[in-house]
């Protein structure tokens, strides 16, 4: 097995902005991740395919990818439990309508509908390429191929405020106030033939698509000393790219099988054949235990003492609405990975787990920030608690802080990348 040259260390601000730009879309996510992890000796597997007895793999199912380094049964003929990184490839945007040409009062309009919970008011005003996959026929089959656009395509332009009714609240209708111009002029020109064209394939070829608009402009340090990442989707392509770096520098043959799982679909629920809802991730690991020769009883037996850290963003405290937050447990920017908590299970911690990320912080030499959210305000969910169901595996919701959660742009802590990055490493390598 290839030992990997990276160390947690590697992760940093900057590598951060290089992530999120090179990755507009879920599918984009899986892309960047998978060219990292070929780049670093690992092999992509099909899932249609048998599977090797061991060494550095991956499966990319769609927007999701699992990546693992197995070492087969240990010495003593056992199988060593699994330590797991999990996160989110998507982050909620305005998605792109099947028919999406509109001509309006002379514009030229791109119909769109949110996709999660996009914070609407923030996607005004912005300048947004297009990112996604094209399904493409070819011959009796059909190919899935990426697509993105990453200059000033569209915008979605906000009403003035001297044709408001109400200057003090405007109410955005996702049906109607959220599509975007692309143009003026006569009513013959199509967007999916430009997508299609930008792509170099026919578009009467082009049987379904899934496509998404982003924020084009780059991921950036600001602040006066560069202490803060102002970039699109820290939630939750932070917690990809902090896993994935701590993925790589975690050392096969250890105590345990490290295993990366990147889900899509948790801003919808989770609920798709590869979301956290679905088989995929108990699918990969009983894969991984027959294809080292165990049976079904090995596989079994290696889950009690596995572990899952359910990585997502969590809430610094803001300076403009401090009394959001629960006055006991203010979380600071670059003050270290926070560990979620909340009891009716919105996040799966518990205190076993508690304790087990804790100590990966104190391996790591991070400090450790614990949250909790107001009791008197609905609290938002990851894929931890259906993770921790659907498998049975323990599971900790932890985070790195950052403020404008679903906004099209989000801020964090420069510090907190490299700090998150340790203790998920910590945390793959226990002992
Ligand atoms: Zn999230």
């Amino acid at each position: 097995m290839a030992e990997s040259a990276l160390s947690p260390l590697t992760a940093t601000a900057d590598g951060l902005c290089d992530f999120v730009d090179a990755s507009p879309s879920p599918f984009h996510v899986c892309r960047t991740a998978a060219d990292r992890l070929l780049a670093a000796g690992f092999t992509e597997l099909s899932e249609s395919d048998p599977w090797p007895a061991v060494g550095d793999h991956f499966v990319v199912r769609a927007g999701s990818l699992i990546a693992w380094r197995s070492g087969g049964p240990a010495d003593a003929g056992a199988f060593r439990p699994f330590r797991i990184v999990g996160a989110h490839t998507d982050s909620p945007n305005l998605r792109v309508k099947q028919h999406p040409d509109r001509f309006v009062a002379g514009w030229q309009v791109v119909a769109l509908q949110p996709y999660g919970g996009a914070w609407l008011n923030s996607w005004l005003d912005r300048e947004l390429g297009v990112s996604g996959r094209l399904s493409v026929r070819a011959g009796n089959a059909v190919e899935h191929r990426l697509v993105r656009i990453d200059e000033p395509l569209l915008r979605v332009p906000q009403l003035a405020i001297h044709l408001a009714e109400d200057r003090k609240a405007v109410e955005l209708n996702p049906q109607r106030h959220v599509n975007a111009v692309w143009g003026v002029g006569g009513g013959t020109r199509s967007f999916l033939g430009h997508v299609a064209d930008r792509a170099g394939v026919d578009a009467a070829e082009v049987l379904g698509f899934d496509l998404m608009t982003h924020d084009v402009a780059p991921s950036r340090r600001v602040g006066a000393d560069g202490a803060l990442v102002s970039a699109p989707r820290l939630d939750n392509q932070a917690t990809c790219y902090a896993g994935l770096q701590a993925f790589l520098a975690a050392a096969a043959g250890g105590a345990v099988t490290p295993v990366l799982v990147l889900f899509d679909h948790e801003e919808v629920g989770s609920q798709s054949d590869h979301g956290a809802q679905s088989e995929l991730l108990l699918t990969v690991l009983e894969r991984i235990t027959l294809a080292a020769g165990g049976g079904r009883e090995d596989f079994l037996r290696r889950l009690p003492e596995s572990m899952v850290a359910s990585g997502d963003m969590a809430h610094a405290t803001h300076p403009n609405y401090p009394d959001r937050h629960e006055p006991g447990h203010l979380i600071e920017v670059n003050g270290g990975p926070v560990l979620k908590v909340q009891p009716n299970l919105r996040y799966a911690t518990d205190g076993r787990t508690a304790a087990a990320f804790a100590l990966a912080c104190a391996q790591a030499r991070v400090p450790l920030q614990r949250y909790e959210h107001r009791a008197d305000l609905p609290c938002g969910s990851t894929i931890g608690p259906m993770t921790a169901a659907r498998t049975g595996i323990p599971t900790v919701d932890v985070g790195a802080p950052q403020l404008a959660m679903h906004s099209a742009r989000e801020v964090m802590g420069a510090q907190d990348v490299a700090d998150y990055s340790a203790a998920l490493h910590a945390f793959l390598s226990p002992g």
